[in-house]
């Protein structure tokens, strides 16, 4: 592994957050000054293809990063853009037991106004 390469990957492992390729650039740069946007992307490509790390895809919105790479559930801040987890643990088998078939795959992204973007808002009024 690159140097370049574990710094993102550090960046990526201790965030909480699912950070977009921008952000991930932005944190690297604190560590390494001289990192380039590009190599940020072209490991970010490679790190998701070895499975290190998963790609999430928003439409109309930046690809976000998830250091937890099993298959897991998100919801999307339609304020802010932040992407959260949402734990189904049981969703697969759940599905299956409705429809009475084996469940291929899904794509299923949930939209909410975050607790911070809710403060927010709350405090504006
Ligand atoms: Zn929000
Ligand atoms: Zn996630």
């Amino acid at each position: 592994m690159t140097q370049q390469r574990r710094i993102i990957y550090d960046v990526i492992r201790k965030s909480k957050r699912h950070m977009t390729a921008e952000q991930i650039y932005r944190e690297a740069r604190q560590i390494l000054p001289s990192i380039a946007m590009g190599t940020v992307y072209r490991n970010l490509g490679l790190m998701t293809e070895a499975g290190e790390v998963l790609r999430i895809e928003m439409p109309g919105r930046p690809d976000r990063f998830d250091k937890t790479v099993v298959p897991h559930h998100h919801c999307v801040c339609v304020r802010c853009g932040e992407v959260y987890d949402i734990p189904i643990p049981d969703l697969t088998e759940r599905l299956e037991k409705m429809l009475g078939a084996p469940v291929e795959g899904y794509d299923l992204t949930v939209h909410v106004v975050c607790d911070a973007c809710r403060a927010m808002e709350k405090s504006a009024q």
